[in-house]
């Protein structure tokens, strides 16, 4: 076989997840037979996110309101309700419970509900939409414009000077907490041009060299996260205290000792389920 370039590592919520068998979206008898079958099940729910049971999978229930399709696990058919309540917040706790093999179906089952809770009325003319194709659409009973989920890119990145990597502290991290600097990508903007803004925004950094490392979904509400790597030109720091707490420069071996956990390190290394986790491994193994 030829050997290619090495895959990307696998974030966290990425992964294959279900069959999404797309076309049967658009083909409501069929997804009506699929519902009605024994072995199909609807995805629990609780407080606006997938239930979780004691060992972190997700819970299934028998079909009442199958709204959304989500796909087939082999021959048996998933769906979903719409949540009645949206989620109240991040539950960054739960997600450390979170099975990672149920990881890519709970994101794309959370991201698919957050959509739908902000998503009632259309944004073209003001009137209500109706759930159509499964549940990855939404129709205007007005106008008839086809609105489908949407997914906000951002940028994550590690900036490289001289074999130490830029992590930055958002105000809302636990303490001692340092990771990537992230942004949005903006309209009329390569994922380039967005981690050279980020970083030179946030720590007044100059970088060239972005490569692509790896992708993750990012359910809160609906991110995808573009991981990269970049090579800074400088490492004088002027950091924009509006967007952090702090931004510091840390070596090899003190990035490998956050990420082992030992006590007394540098800092405290992002959480398993974050890709800041999977890129500084990846760095670290480079
Ligand atoms: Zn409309």
């Amino acid at each position: 076989m030829p050997s290619g370039p090495p895959l990307p590592p696998e974030a966290f919520f990425s992964g294959s997840g279900l069959d999404r068998a797309d076309l049967l979206r658009a083909q409501p008898d069929r997804l009506a037979e699929l519902a009605a079958r024994g072995e199909a099940r609807q995805l629990a729910w609780a407080d606006g996110i997938p239930l979780l049971d004691e060992e972190g999978r997700l819970t299934w229930d028998a079909i009442r309101e199958p709204a959304l399709f989500l796909g087939l696990d082999g021959n048996a058919p998933r769906f979903s309700p719409l949540p009645l309540t949206p989620p109240s917040g991040i539950a960054f706790g739960l997600l450390g419970q979170l099975e990672e093999a149920d990881a890519p179906l709970f994101a794309c089952a959370l991201s698919l509900a957050n959509w739908h809770g902000r998503h009632a009325f259309c944004s073209a003319c003001g009137q209500s939409t109706d759930v159509v194709r499964g549940g990855w659409s939404r129709r205007c009973r007005a106008c008839g414009a086809e609105h489908f989920p949407r997914c906000d890119p951002v940028v994550i990145m590690l900036a490289e000077h001289d074999g130490r990597l830029l992590l930055g502290r958002q105000p809302h991290y636990p303490p001692g907490r340092f990771s990537a600097l992230a942004g949005f990508v903006e309209p009329g903007e390569t994922i380039e041009a967005a981690v050279a803004r980020e970083i030179k925004e946030e720590a007044g950094i100059e970088i060239a060299d972005v490569r692509y490392i790896a992708s993750q979904p990012w359910p809160f509400p609906s991110s995808l996260m573009i991981g990269c790597r970049a090579r800074a030109l400088d490492d004088r720091m002027t950091i924009d205290f509006t967007e952090l707490d702090d931004a510091r420069w840390f070596t090899r071996a003190e990035v490998a000792a956050a990420l082992a956990g030992d006590a007394g390190t540098a800092f405290l290394a992002p959480p398993r389920f974050a890709i800041a986790r999977t890129l500084l491994d990846d760095w670290l193994a480079a």
